[in-house]
């Protein structure tokens, strides 16, 4: 399996992601002033990419817990009340 790196910025249709630096909430977004890329979750993007629209309730997460791996295998559609609790699940196992 290759490790993913995490570069500060990430270029994805032209457009710049930045790490957000919250160590709980650190996703990939874009914070470009242009109408419908400010404040994107690349995650998100690359979902829809692959997959289509995300349907309302559900949430893109990352299977491996790391929400700068942003391989397509790397993410999964989950209910929201689900999302959370994995995160919890997580956050008891650290
Ligand atoms: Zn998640």
């Amino acid at each position: 399996m290759t490790i993913p790196d995490h570069p500060l910025k990430i270029v994805y249709k032209g457009h710049v992601f930045t790490q957000q630096n919250e160590s709980d909430n650190r996703y990939y977004r874009c914070w470009e002033r242009q109408k419908g890329w400010y404040g994107k979750r690349l995650h998100q993007l690359i979902w829809i990419e692959h997959h289509g629209p995300i349907p309302r309730g559900l949430c893109v997460h990352h299977i491996n817990g790391d929400k700068l791996d942003n391989r397509i295998e790397n993410l999964e559609l989950v209910p929201h009340g689900e999302h959370i609790r994995k995160h919890k699940i997580w956050e008891t196992q650290q």
